[in-house]
């Protein structure tokens, strides 16, 4: 059976890491670092979202700033929120929860946020010198980067390595096979439109799959002895769970589980690295903007 990659532990480990890093900075400057959050609108899974970042950077010494926006504002509102989140020296990361209400203009608001406040790494310009050789971006997203974190603590080799990224969104699938990619992995992009696109998963060394569709990703798609890095969340009914349902990957866990060499749970696997990334490019990024170490 394949090794299960504990993502909850491993971002356990990141943020008591952070903990002790904030700490030093904090004792050699006298900087805490600070995260703002702006949320807009009152969705209830973006509320759940936010509160937990909050939770998050308490818990590691990160102090949280947040502005809460009516759904009916004006770009014009939150591009001046940003503004002033861009000129506090307080302020180490900018988060612009998405997604936000369909009469905003999401590229305007994300090229607002000064790219050396860019937690997510969504700025356009973040994510340009990600695609570009030679070039680094100040922020990787998050979720992606999760994902690189765990191959990485695992000892998971890339280098050379055939890896298939399943999805192409701008926040996980993209990133993902652009972060594979510097890594010297041949890299193919699976997508909706992909004819045989269990044949040229089952290529695959290293997979990682970002689509958003329960078990779309059968045991018969893994090359026996790949490792699998599964980043859907969808829930599905289940008369036996008090909530009348359960989260479960895009990866058929039972299926994949007899093939490949190593897998993440869902839940438990690429899910608590994503916020563990937001705190630690926070915490770069003060240390950045102070020239620590
Ligand atoms: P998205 O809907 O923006 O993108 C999905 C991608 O999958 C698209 O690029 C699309 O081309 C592709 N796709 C759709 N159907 C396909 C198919 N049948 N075969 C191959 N590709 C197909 O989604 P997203 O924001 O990238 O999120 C993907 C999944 O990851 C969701 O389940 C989401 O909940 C989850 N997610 C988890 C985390 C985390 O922290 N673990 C973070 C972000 C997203």
């Amino acid at each position: 059976a394949a090794k299960i990659i504990d993502g909850k532990s491993v971002a356990k480990q990141i943020r008591d890491e952070i903990a002790g890093d904030i700490v030093k900075l904090k004792n050699a400057t006298g900087i805490v670092p600070g995260l703002a959050v702006i949320l807009v609108g009152s969705r209830k899974d973006s509320q759940t979202y936010v509160r937990n970042k909050k939770k998050a950077c308490e818990a590691v010494g990160i102090m949280s700033y947040e502005a809460n926006l009516p759904e009916d504002s004006t770009e014009e509102e939150v591009i001046k929120s940003i503004t002033g989140f861009n000129n506090d020296p307080s302020v180490h990361g900018i988060l612009v929860q998405l997604p936000l209400p369909r009469h905003m203009n999401e590229e305007n608001i994300l090229n607002s946020v000064g790219i050396e406040k860019d937690v997510d790494g969504f700025h356009p310009l973040n994510i340009g010198r990600l695609s570009m050789q030679g070039r680094d971006p100040l922020f990787v997203p998050c979720t992606p980067k999760g994902c690189m974190e765990l191959l990485h603590r695992y000892g998971v080799e890339i280098k050379g390595k055939r890896a298939v990224v399943i999805g192409r969104s701008n926040i996980v699938g993209m990133p993902a096979a652009l972060l594979l990619q510097r890594e010297n992995a041949t890299v193919s992009i699976v997508h909706s439109y992909t004819k045989n696109p269990e044949e040229i998963t089952r290529q695959a060394d290293i997979v990682i799959s970002a689509v958003g569709v329960a078990n779309l990703v059968r045991g018969s798609w893994i090359k026996p002895g790949a490792v699998v890095i599964d980043v859907g969340i969808n829930p599905v009914d289940d008369a036996e769970s008090p909530k009348g349902y359960r989260l479960v990957g895009d990866v058929c866990y039972e299926e994949a589980c007899k093939v490949a060499s190593a897998i993440t749970p869902v839940p438990g696997g690429v899910g608590p690295m994503t916020i563990a990334m937001l705190l630690s490019n926070t915490l770069s990024s003060a240390k950045r903007i102070h020239n620590f170490q």
